[in-house]
């Protein structure tokens, strides 16, 4: 077997599925040109978003974690007229002016943000895609805030094999894995989910997201 490009992989299947789109690619050279990093989810697993949200009918979504806006462009864009997406970036720079009305930010420590919702109907769709290190404290404040039946999402939980790789003592690496492997055990024992991994590969290598059911 040869060795396998998995960006010409995605790019070949992207041809066939994914369209130019100018708003998308705008989103991104702002990005750039604003001196973000460049960590917003690729087109496949934008349109993946986008997807979802139309397969559940979502009317609320939340999404932790803006930076340019890219993911919230791909999910906004799944809502009907009267939908709303509340999206929750502590740095004020990474938040991007010209997303739809439906789209709100709102800016601070995600984990503060979202102990303040306290909102009438549930949300139907949660992204979670901050800081990997409070994914525990994202998903229990997620599971408070989704309707039953809702679809929690969590990006990076695979992290180029590096959360199961139990032999990495890099502080700095570990910061990256430790909260999705407390994540996963929180999930193991929690009988009021269910949920499985979506391992993806591409353009930036092995990854994937956790897709939870609030049962
Ligand atoms: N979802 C975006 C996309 O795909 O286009 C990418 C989000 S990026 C991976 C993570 C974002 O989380 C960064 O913009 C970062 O500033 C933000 N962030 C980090 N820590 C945070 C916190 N404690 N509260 C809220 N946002 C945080």
């Amino acid at each position: 077997t040869s060795i396998v490009d998995w960006t010409k992989s995605e790019s070949y299947h992207n041809s066939f599925l994914i369209a130019k789109d100018d708003v998308l690619d705008f989103a991104v050279k702002n990005c750039i040109d604003h001196g973000l990093p460049d960590i917003a989810v690729g087109a496949t697993q934008g349109k993946l978003l986008n997807l979802i949200a139309r397969s559940i009918g979502a009317k609320r979504i939340l999404e932790v974690g803006t930076l340019g806006g890219y993911s919230t462009i791909w999910m906004g864009r799944a809502l009907p007229d009267e939908g709303t997406l509340i999206s929750l970036e502590i740095d004020e720079k990474h938040v991007k002016a010209g997303l739809e009305d439906k789209c709100k930010i709102t800016v601070g420590p995600a984990g503060e943000s979202m102990e303040n919702l306290h909102p009438d109907v549930p949300f139907d769709l949660i992204f979670i895609d901050a800081d990997k290190a409070s994914y525990p404290k994202y998903f229990t404040e997620a599971k408070r805030l989704v309707k039953k039946g809702g679809v929690i999402l969590v990006d990076n939980v695979v992290f180029f094999g590096l959360v199961s790789d139990l032999s990495v003592t890099d502080e700095d690496l570990l910061h990256f894995v430790d909260g999705t492997r407390q994540l996963l055990a929180d999930l193991k024992g929690d009988m009021e989910i269910e949920a499985t991994t979506i391992a993806t590969v591409g353009e930036r290598g092995f990854d994937g997201f956790m897709y939870i059911v609030r049962k």
